[in-house]
């Protein structure tokens, strides 16, 4: 009985370590992670990644010269020339 009960705590265990993996490639990865639909998401999860879909460093970027916004990325530009 208590061999049984041992069981179930593993099985608990596990699914909340996984349901944190989850959440922590997602992070990671710059995918939303949905509390409740988590398991639903991995396959896309996996296709994010694999699409090297990852999360630019700065949400808006721009160029120094004119001001310009040039959308979400790792960096702005220091010339017009650079954007256009
Ligand atoms: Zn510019």
């Amino acid at each position: 009985m208590n061999k049984d009960l041992n069981h179930v705590k593993q099985v608990v265990q596990d699914a909340y370590d996984f349901k944190n993996f989850h959440r922590l490639l997602c992070e990671r990865f710059g995918y939303v992670h949905d509390d409740e639909h988590w398991r639903r998401d991995q396959l896309s999860l996996i296709e994010w990644i694999a699409a090297g879909m990852t999360k630019p460093r700065f949400p808006e970027t721009f160029c120094s010269s004119c001001g310009k916004s040039l959308g979400a990325g790792d960096s702005g530009v220091s010339h017009c020339g650079e954007h256009e």
